[in-house]
């Protein structure tokens, strides 16, 4: 079958209904059966460009031979020790987190605790935080501060720290004594921070709720009051982190001065890990035993991460990235000031998000059907919050991939700016 031929087949062939995983997911999903540099191919044979990369994880793209050698040479030598052990791809790696690291950490960075996913990496760092206020100041000083429409994972801790009534409401309690406030907001935050808090967690950019970025006040702001404080800022760069916003970390961009970074989604190019990296202030009050992971950091996971840090360290491929950033910036204004249905523009680097001009009600019904259209008509984008989409290619696409993907965007957001326009009976 010829690529015209596979570009073409309905994509209805490949959805499975009544998928038999918990209600928590949809019942009625697209199948996938492999992927290629942007593209990926439903069990259908049909193609589709990628602007979501798995939710910001395959940021190298996808069918990478090198990283499928790496893998299966590792496989080959050795999969799994546990914690009681180290391994040299695990060391390797740690090594060079904790130098990428020291660009914005507010001391030097001393030691990578390894973990599977972006909501371990976020329990460690709350951990590792509660460990220094209770070592250095005594019980009670365990508050945790978190923002609105901030997301920092499922598990009972980090989904503490995720202020988002639709996530936490059906598992209260969670953990007491969390402090939420406006994100932005540094006056606020002044106020509101006071010494008993362990640990302040934010995002430079809200990956999940809305994709708001940082100002340069609120992260002056959070650098201070922290500092003054000494309570630790944990920067949650599991979306933002390893080049997607065009810096190896978003906070160079903003001079933010963190003492815990978490690292995860494109770590390990799509195989589950992540890293909390911390300094040796706070590693020196953790004592043995206190915290630890079966398959974290593992040979296999780290020794493609190694592959991915070399890659995006490249100076000449974050220069790739802003260029491509600066060509997508460039569409997506336009489609600002052609579209009366796009309300504003958020993100950064290839994490962007375009604001719907909807009222939440509209964006419950229009969103999907806007997601499905463009599904079928062969480009892959995400939601972000209420009514933002989501932009967040693998880092390798190409000038007239963007092009060819946020053509098709702009076509299908037309469609559903008519239909609002025919509906409400508005000529314009
Ligand atoms: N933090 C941020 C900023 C995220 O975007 C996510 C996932 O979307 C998480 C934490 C949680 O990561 P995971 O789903 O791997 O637990």
């Amino acid at each position: 079958m010829s690529e015209h031929t596979r570009a073409h087949a309905p994509d209805h062939a490949a959805v499975v209904h009544g998928v038999p995983y918990p209600n928590n997911y949809s019942t009625e999903m697209l199948t996938f059966d492999r992927g290629k540099g942007v593209y990926l191919y439903d069990r259908a044979g049909k193609r589709y460009l990628d602007l979501g990369s798995g939710i910001a994880v395959n940021a190298l793209g996808y069918g990478r031979r090198d990283l499928a050698r790496t893998a299966a040479r590792q496989m080959r030598k050795l999969i799994h020790v546990s914690n009681l052990f180290a391994t040299e791809p695990a060391l390797r790696v740690a090594a060079r987190l904790l130098e990428a690291a020291a660009a914005v950490l507010r001391e030097r960075p001393a030691a990578v605790h390894y973990g599977n996913s972006g909501s371990e990496a976020n329990e460690a760092a709350l951990k590792y935080a509660r460990l220094y206020a209770l070592r250095t100041r005594g019980p009670g000083n365990h508050k945790l501060l978190c923002f609105e429409n901030g997301f920092h994972g499922r598990t009972v801790g980090a989904l503490s720290v995720t202020p988002n009534p639709k996530y936490q409401d059906p598992f209260v309690p969670l953990l007491s004594d969390v402090t939420v406030l406006p994100y932005n907001d540094a006056q606020a935050l002044e106020h509101a921070l006071t010494p008993d808090h362990a640990a302040v967690i934010v995002e430079v950019v809200q990956g999940e709720g809305g994709l708001s970025v940082m100002t340069s006040e609120f992260a002056e702001t959070l650098n201070r009051v922290c500092a003054e404080h000494d309570v630790l800022m944990i920067a949650d760069e599991i979306q933002t982190g390893i080049g997607r916003t065009g810096t190896f970390l978003a906070s160079e961009q903003l001079a933010l001065r963190p003492d815990i970074i978490t690292l995860s989604k494109p770590l390990a190019a799509g195989l589950p890990l992540s890293a909390t990296v911390i300094p040796e202030r706070i590693n020196s009050q953790v004592k043995l035993g206190e915290h630890g992971t079966t398959f974290g950091g593992g040979p296999v996971t780290t020794a493609v991460a190694e592959k991915v840090l070399h890659t995006v360290h490249d100076a000449r491929f974050l220069d790739d990235v802003r260029q491509r950033a600066r060509q997508l910036e460039e569409m997506l204004h336009r489609l600002l000031s052609e579209r009366s249905i796009v309300a504003s523009l958020r993100g950064l680097g290839l994490l962007r998000g375009v604001e719907l001009a909807l009222t939440h009600e509209q964006a419950a019904e229009v969103i999907p059907r806007l997601l499905e259209r463009t599904r079928s008509a062969g480009v892959l984008v995400l939601r972000s919050g209420a009514n933002v989409i989501r932009i967040a290619p693998p880092l390798t696409i190409s000038p007239s991939e963007v092009e060819r993907g946020i053509t098709t965007l702009d076509r299908e957001l037309q469609r559903v700016e008519d239909e609002i326009a025919q509906n409400t009976g508005g000529t314009e």
